[in-house]
């Protein structure tokens, strides 16, 4: 038989989005379990060992991973919250129970109000010989450094000159690797100026309009061969050069994780600009299902100081929406969304408020396009 436990909160995800949501939730009184498949909590945080970039007001400055151990303790002195790690949500089903693998067993857990905090997944890139071992993802090379200190390789070939590739980069050199290139499809640099001026200075080429077309190596990465682009990404032929190296990282984007969602019912729309398929939902971060909230990545790929103010403000929703109200949530939402509004405004926030214009609004709401799948 398998056991079956009742909340009022059930946060799937433990990164900055759902240990935020859980300790405004908390706070409020609301019983809350969190439930996060690694062993533990933090999210991308827990890799991430350079000074933050975002606002100041939500802990710029500081390194990600002190950000996760701050929350981190908060949670454990919490006794409205109950932490199960290595415990994955694994689907959503009906009477609004959710399903997670934890300790080789299934549990039910039933939940007056769900938030879903799960994050995101790294996007791969097509091209000859993507399966070679030596082509990894950033975070997997994050995590073999910054976790476990292990080099993935002596010379890098970095894909993406986003923040994520030229934080990477900059990580790598810093642990003596060589990065031989940066490779940049689009015209521009998408990242901050001021990381992709700290790999130049370090003497390493940028190459915006250029793609990889082919790694090379028989049994491992050897190199690879790059390639200009034209102004809409196509290959130039006759301009491949080949490029020495034991590893290429892709830096090519993140995903939103939204299986869980797309499970619930939740209206989902195709929004390019916060990476995916992401679900419709209100300015307190409620989606089309009643019983259910978004917070962070899986909303739609930002930072990490947009996702804990999206936990706070679906944290302290969902606890009202409980029953545990108390005097200050309006004006502590007002504030909090006023903080949101300040860090996506100016020319960076661009991108993200033209995605979020598409979310919002009766107009875009559309049905589930994976209903059949169910
Ligand atoms: C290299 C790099 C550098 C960055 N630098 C910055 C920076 O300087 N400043 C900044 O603001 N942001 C930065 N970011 C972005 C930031 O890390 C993310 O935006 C942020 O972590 C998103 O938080 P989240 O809680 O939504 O998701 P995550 O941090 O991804 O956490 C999601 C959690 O959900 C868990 N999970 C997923 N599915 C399930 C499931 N089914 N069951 C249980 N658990 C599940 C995952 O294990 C994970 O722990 C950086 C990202 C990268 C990759």
């Amino acid at each position: 038989m398998i056991l079956l436990i009742n909340t009022d909160l059930l946060v799937i995800g433990g990164g900055p989005a759902g240990m935020t949501a859980a300790l405004k939730a908390a706070k409020r009184k609301a019983e809350v379990i969190i439930v996060e498949r690694y062993h533990e909590l933090g999210g991308q945080l827990t890799k991430q060992t350079h000074r933050f970039f975002g606002s100041k007001s939500e802990q710029a400055g500081t390194r990600g991973i002190d950000i996760a151990r701050g929350l981190t303790k908060e949670i454990q002195n919490m006794s409205e919250i109950k932490v199960l790690t290595e415990a994955t949500a694994q689907g959503y089903y009906e009477d609004k129970i959710v399903t997670v693998s934890y300790q080789n067993k299934f549990r039910k857990i039933r939940a007056k109000r769900i938030i879903i905090a799960t994050g995101a997944s790294e996007k791969m890139m097509l091209f000859e010989n993507n399966d070679l071992p030596g082509v990894y993802g950033a975070g997997a090379i994050q995590t073999l450094m910054n976790l476990y200190g292990i080099l993935p390789g002596k010379k890098v070939i970095m894909v993406g000159a986003g923040n994520i590739g030229l934080i990477v980069s900059y990580q790598l050199l810093q642990a003596g690797v060589e990065v031989k290139a940066v490779i940049e499809a689009d015209s521009e640099i998408g990242g901050y100026l001021v990381h992709a001026s700290k790999i130049r200075r370090t003497g390493v080429p940028i190459y915006t309009g250029h793609s990889v077309k082919s790694a090379i190596g028989e049994s491992s990465v050897k190199g690879a061969e790059i390639i200009k682009l034209d102004e809409n990404w196509q290959m130039i032929t006759g301009t491949e050069r080949f490029i020495k190296a034991d590893t290429i990282c892709l830096a090519v984007g993140l995903r939103p994780l939204v299986s869980l969602l797309i499970q619930a019912d939740c209206a989902m729309v195709y929004v390019p600009e916060l990476g995916g398929d992401v679900p419709i939902r209100d300015e307190n971060l409620k989606t089309t299902n009643d019983q259910i909230f978004v917070a962070g990545d899986a909303a739609g790929i930002e930072e990490a100081t947009a996702a804990m103010l999206e936990g706070e403000i679906a944290g302290l929703k969902a606890a009202s929406e409980i029953g545990y109200l108390s005097e200050d949530v309006v004006e502590e939402t007002r504030r909090l969304k006023r903080e949101l509004k300040k860090l996506r405004g100016g020319p960076i926030g661009r991108k993200i408020r033209r995605g979020l214009s598409k979310v919002r609004g009766d107009d875009n709401v559309k049905k589930n396009r994976y209903s059949h799948l169910r």
